[in-house]
């Protein structure tokens, strides 16, 4: 049968198997670039289930790489966990929510409290209802949104059919880490638990008990992990990439630890630390000295 074909169905063909064989194999990157991307393509709204989106819009700086948010839209509202990191870039998350529904923001979890999270929170609508970690409360200082539910463990909610668990899972990135677990779809936002390829950012870290946080993460019923950093990417990838992220975060871990027993006086650790495959993560230029600092201070027993 291909032989009768008209010659024009070929080429067809063939673009058609090719963006398959690209849909499937993503270049496991933070870099749009590099996946295939566009700077033009964001910010962009992705639908990961029936009611379920991420927000992905472009973190400040020459780097490229997202902020990624998610919002689950349900008959009585939408939950959204964490903003953008200014008025305007927080507005076109708003915006985009109004474009898939017309129900009401209800509740807006803080799960990261940075302000590449946060600081663009004056653009959510006033009486939304915030979830917040009493640790990010107190890190935030008068940045902290008023009258907000401080949930120290897990709180689980239902918004329309929607059950909902907002979840700690140790500190991690800032120690006030939540995440949000859709118990029947099997999804679980990590925020900044989980970096999709983008270099372990330990300024505020508690490095070991992240490890803690992300073995938890990992073995809780999810098919879906969305990251607050890089790209949102489908079930058994998102898994592999978590899976990555927590042998990054050990391979840093691991690395600064190294130096330290050698008696490396930590200036000198930062120039000699050899990060491997991770140098050619987002930020590691940026954030390997600063890992490396950190892992010192726990080791050195400086980390509350
Ligand atoms: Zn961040």
């Amino acid at each position: 049968m291909a032989r009768l074909r008209p010659p024009i169905a070929a080429p067809v063909l063939v673009a058609a198997s090719t963006s398959l064989l690209v849909a499937q194999a993503v270049v496991r990157t933070a870099d749009p670039i590099k996946r295939g991307l566009k700077e033009s393509d964001f910010p962009r709204t992705v639908k990961v289930s029936d009611n379920a989106y991420t927000y992905e819009d472009f973190h400040a700086g020459d780097e490229k790489f997202t902020t990624t948010n998610m919002f689950v839209v349900t008959e009585e509202g939408v939950l959204v966990a964490d903003g953008q990191g200014s008025p305007a870039a927080t507005k076109g998350l708003v915006d985009a929510i109004a474009k898939v529904t017309s129900a009401p923001i209800k509740y807006v979890v803080v799960c990261s409290d940075h302000g590449d999270h946060t600081a663009g929170n004056a653009s959510f609508p006033a009486g939304v209802r915030y979830l917040i970690h009493p640790t990010s409360t107190a890190a935030m200082g008068r940045n902290s949104p008023a009258d907000a539910e401080l949930v120290s463990d897990t709180k689980s909610l239902t918004l329309g059919s929607e059950p909902f668990q907002v979840v700690f899972l140790g500190r991690a990135h800032t120690g006030g880490d939540l995440g949000v677990y859709l118990p029947r779809q099997k999804i679980l936002f990590l925020s900044e638990i989980f970096l999709n390829r983008v270099f372990p950012a330990m300024r505020s870290a508690y490095p070991s008990e992240w490890l803690g946080a992300l073995s938890k993460a990992e073995r809780m019923d999810a098919s879906l992990y969305i990251p607050g950093h890089g790209f949102t990417e489908t079930g058994p990838v998102s898994k592999e990439e978590l899976r990555a992220y927590h042998t990054a975060v050990e391979a840093v871990i691991a690395e600064a630890t190294r130096l330290h027993k050698a008696g490396v006086p930590v200036d000198q650790a930062i120039k000699e630390a050899n990060f491997g495959e991770y140098t050619s993560w987002t930020l590691s230029k940026s954030q390997g000295p600063i890992a490396v600092r950190k892992v010192y201070e726990e080791l050195d027993g400086k980390l509350k």
